[in-house]
């Protein structure tokens, strides 16, 4: 099953609650990394599009239904949305695998019950985000009052397509905002298939339009355009950058989740089988197509041969596998491009010095597809390509440190901030290294975990601005003060 057809899948633009064609009549193929082929001819938004589409939002956020109803109104058609959404996982999961190459069991498991639970948690919050009133005083009563700000322009990455969209879409839409979302041109599938869905739970026209298209044209129009009050953007640091230049123009708002190059702290007193464990789930999670990856691992001197020797005998083990079998741990990348970058940065390590200890391969399944091993360097400097640069792809980076306050001058010795670990059974060693560590996550004895209530986003070149709890209905509100005469 790999056709449009088969897959019974729309593809045009999704504007004002109706599938059309782009204006320009344009298309282009999104492809399927596992086989090499075309899953579906989808319409390439133009300029003119951006416009209709704005304009769409903006007459549902002033004037159209979505306006006028109730917050908890608003709550109900997402938490609705979530309940199709969980019956309908495996279904988006599987295109989500075949557009992006994912296992299955991560797509249809773990990121739908995930983007799931971010529409419930969402929905449940629309009537929850109140103003405040302040200390009385005769003559006037003063208070704020949480206003949406008005129309999103939400632009995503390949990675984890509807659950990256998630995080955005939720929030702004439990508080009245309009959103225009520009999926990424890898993987615009799931994007579309939600936007039915949300038609499906009640969404009124207006409220949720989709336009795939490239981002460097597209993209950089939602960016500049007037009619846009916010830009959240998940994406790399380079795009973040021009998007904030881009932005600049009409001084809207901006929320940037960007790269990362995560250190993985393993103390020499940490349970290193769970360390060992812990390592290998937080670069081959995704891929290692995951902003934060744990993709330098950095190990105490002491105890170095005895987690390598468990880190390495996990990651052979896990070959690259058809992403379509519930078995399979590691799909294709999610494009032959990204591959090619990968396998750039395993010469490059190689040739710096770098020793690899597992993988470093291209690899095929049934003779094809955008596959790479599961890849380990031991013996990296800081100063190296592959410990400085994000990859984005299976390959993991070793390090050693001395002590504790090594430990964090390696793991901060990056221009990045998203995430980071550190494994320890001393719980004050842990929670100092977890202070001192510059990122804007930070787990103890564990990686990867995530909780809708749980703010995400990056310090330094990470970006700014923070998704999912009540930061994310911060970055969708706006304050407003009132004074109220009482002379
Ligand atoms: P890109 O920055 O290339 O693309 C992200 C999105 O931006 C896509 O929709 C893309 O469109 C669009 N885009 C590209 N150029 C522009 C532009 N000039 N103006 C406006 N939009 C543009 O990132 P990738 O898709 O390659 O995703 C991987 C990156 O995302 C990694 O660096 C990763 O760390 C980061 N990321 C960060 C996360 C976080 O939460 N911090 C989470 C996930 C990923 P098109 O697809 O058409 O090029």
């Amino acid at each position: 099953m790999s056709t449009t057809t088969e897959l019974n899948l729309k593809t045009d633009l999704f504007i004002d609650g109706a599938f059309v064609p782009s204006s320009s009549g344009r298309r282009f193929s999104t492809v399927n990394p596992a086989t090499g082929e075309t899953l579906a001819e989808v319409s390439e938004a133009a300029p003119e599009d951006l416009d209709r589409a704005v304009a769409a939002a903006r007459r549902a956020f002033e004037t159209g239904p979505w306006a006028s109803m109730k917050p908890r109104q608003r709550g109900r058609i997402l938490t609705r949305a979530a309940d199709l959404l969980v019956s309908r996982a495996d279904a988006f999961g599987r295109i989500e695998t075949l557009d992006n190459g994912k296992p299955i069991f991560e797509a249809a498991k773990i990121d739908m019950p995930a983007a799931a639970e971010c529409l419930a948690y969402f929905g449940e919050s629309a009537d929850k985000l109140t103003g405040d009133t302040f200390p009385p005083r005769t003559d006037a009563l003063l208070m704020t009052l949480r206003e949406p700000v008005g129309v999103v322009g939400a632009i995503t990455p390949w990675n984890f397509p509807l659950l990256q969209a998630m995080w955005k879409i939720a929030p702004a839409l439990a508080l009245g905002n309009t959103v225009v979302l520009k999926p990424a041109s890898a993987t615009p599938l799931t994007a579309l298939l939600f936007a039915e869905l949300l038609a499906e739970a009640g969404l009124p026209p207006g409220a949720f339009q989709v336009l795939p298209g490239p981002g460097s044209v597209l993209g950089h129009s939602m960016a500049e355009h007037p009619g846009i009050d916010k830009i959240s953007f998940t994406g790399e640091t380079q795009t973040g950058k021009s998007i904030l230049r881009a932005a600049a123009g009409t001084l809207k708002r901006v929320s940037l989740e960007l790269g990362g190059k995560s250190p993985n702290v393993v103390f020499a007193d940490a349970d290193l089988d769970a360390a060992a464990k812990g390592a290998i789930n937080a670069i081959f999670y995704g891929k290692g197509e995951l902003c934060s990856a744990g993709s330098r691992l950095l190990v105490e001197e002491s105890v170095h041969d005895a987690l390598m020797e468990r880190v390495v005998d996990r990651a052979r083990k896990m070959s690259p596998g058809d992403p379509l079998d519930h078995k399979t741990r590691l799909g294709s990348l999610v494009s032959e491009k990204q591959r090619d970058v990968v396998a750039r940065y395993v010469e490059r390590g190689e040739k710096e010095g770098a020793r690899l200890v597992a993988g470093g391969r291209r690899a095929a399944v049934n003779g094809r597809g955008a596959f790479f091993e599961a890849t380990v360097f031991d013996g990296v400097a800081p100063d190296m390509t592959i410990a400085r640069e994000e990859i984005f792809g299976p390959v993991l980076a070793t390090l050693t440190f001395r002590d504790e306050a090594d430990a964090v001058a390696v793991g901060n010795a990056t221009i990045y901030g998203l995430a980071a670990a550190v494994w320890s059974r001393d719980i004050k060693k842990a929670l100092r290294a977890a202070k001192a560590l510059k990122a804007g996550t930070v787990w103890i004895n564990a990686y990867n975990l995530y909780d809708p209530g749980l703010p995400f986003g990056g310090y330094k070149e990470s970006g700014f601005g923070r998704e999912r709890g009540r930061y994310a209905l911060e970055e969708y509100s706006q304050v407003k003060s009132v004074w109220v005469d009482l002379t």
